[in-house]
């Protein structure tokens, strides 16, 4: 049976439409269900007809990046699921002439974190070493204000350009309206982080390229790579660390169905083939539940869930 909005996507939009597909393999966890639609945007002129299709349809939309801090239902997502297309990859660097002078970077929405971190390095330009081992699209670094290792997006970031999904027309924002701290910057809710300007010193490209083995080794070592996962599962309390309060109460290792809290790293949830998406929730509840009776802390989850997720009895 054909679905109105489907129709509706197809007859104006020149990238992929796909009806009911699932998400599950746009998530590094692996887990959930099917987005009603999936568009891959290539231009300004998708985003703007998806706009005016779920207006129309009285549908909602989200944005899919690379899916790695997402944890969708398994009953799925009754909108359109939108992921920006190749168009809206790509990096320009431009290194003024006089030695202080920071380098500008202007970059798309969908251009992977550790690629931005390997080609700014290479312009000989500092501070971004971080972002290599962050397996998310530069959009889903400005909306989560992706980090690690003492560095993330608010350092650098100068500007952010949005698309305004409901009145279809572009925005450059300066990046101090984004309210940026740990985790979080305050986006409308129609906005499609569409490309953004990061400001970054110069340095030497061996020492950044030094920096960025290290980082990757010590993720080789420290963080559950080779199996699913969405990186850290909870946010940091104040002056503590999530993994150290959940190894502290005994939850490393513990598994619900297809998901367990890692045994690499306890802020880790990795997923077996056959995991649910319920599994992952009820666990985070269980741990949430485990840490707060244990130690007065309520764990803030990081993971973004998406779609409908029952309440978990965890007593
Ligand atoms: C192995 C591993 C290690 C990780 N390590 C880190 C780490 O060290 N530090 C860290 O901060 N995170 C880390 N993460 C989490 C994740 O990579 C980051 O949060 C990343 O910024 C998410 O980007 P994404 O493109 O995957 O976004 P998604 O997971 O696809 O989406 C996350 C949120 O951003 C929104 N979004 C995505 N793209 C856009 C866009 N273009 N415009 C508007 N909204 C958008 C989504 O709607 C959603 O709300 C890790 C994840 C994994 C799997």
């Amino acid at each position: 049976m054909s679905d109105p909005l489907v129709d509706a996507l197809r007859d104006s939009c020149t990238g992929e439409v796909h009806a009911g597909r699932s998400l599950a393999e746009f998530t590094t966890l692996r887990v959930g269900g099917d987005a009603r639609a999936l568009v891959i945007a290539e231009d300004d002129a998708d985003l703007a007809a998806i706009g005016v299709a779920c207006t129309q349809a009285g549908a909602p939309w989200m944005v899919v990046g690379r899916g790695s801090n997402l944890l969708v239902a398994d009953d799925g997502w009754h909108g359109v699921a939108i992921q920006l297309g190749r168009a809206y990859r790509g990096t320009t660097i431009e290194v003024p002439d006089e030695p202080e002078a920071a380098g500008v970077v202007r970059v798309g929405g969908a251009e992977p974190l550790p690629t931005l971190a390997v080609r700014v390095a290479a312009a000989g330009l500092t501070g971004f070493a971080w972002a290599v081992g962050v397996p998310g699209t530069l959009g889903g670094a400005v909306r989560m204000n992706a980090g690690a290792h003492g560095g993330d997006m608010a350092d650098a970031l100068t500007e952010v350009e949005l698309f305004r999904l409901r009145s279809g027309g572009r925005e450059t924002w300066p990046a101090s309206a984004l309210e940026l701290r740990y985790r979080h910057a305050t986006l409308p809710e129609d906005a499609v982080v569409v490309g953004a300007t990061l400001s970054l010193e110069r340095g030497e490209e061996s020492r950044v390229r030094e920096e960025m083995a290290q980082i990757r080794d010590w993720r080789r070592e420290h963080q559950p790579l080779s199996e699913p996962n969405c990186g850290s599962v909870f946010t940091n309390p104040p002056g503590d660390s999530a993994g150290r309060l959940v190894e502290a109460v005994g939850a490393k290792g513990l598994t619900i169905g297809g998901a367990s809290v890692s045994t690499t790293h306890a802020n880790f949830i990795v997923t077996r083939p056959g995991a649910t998406a319920t599994d992952v929730h009820e666990l985070i509840e269980h741990v949430i539940a485990q840490v707060a009776s244990s130690t007065g802390v309520r764990l803030v989850p990081e993971v973004s869930r998406v779609g409908n997720f029952p309440p978990v009895d965890t007593s």
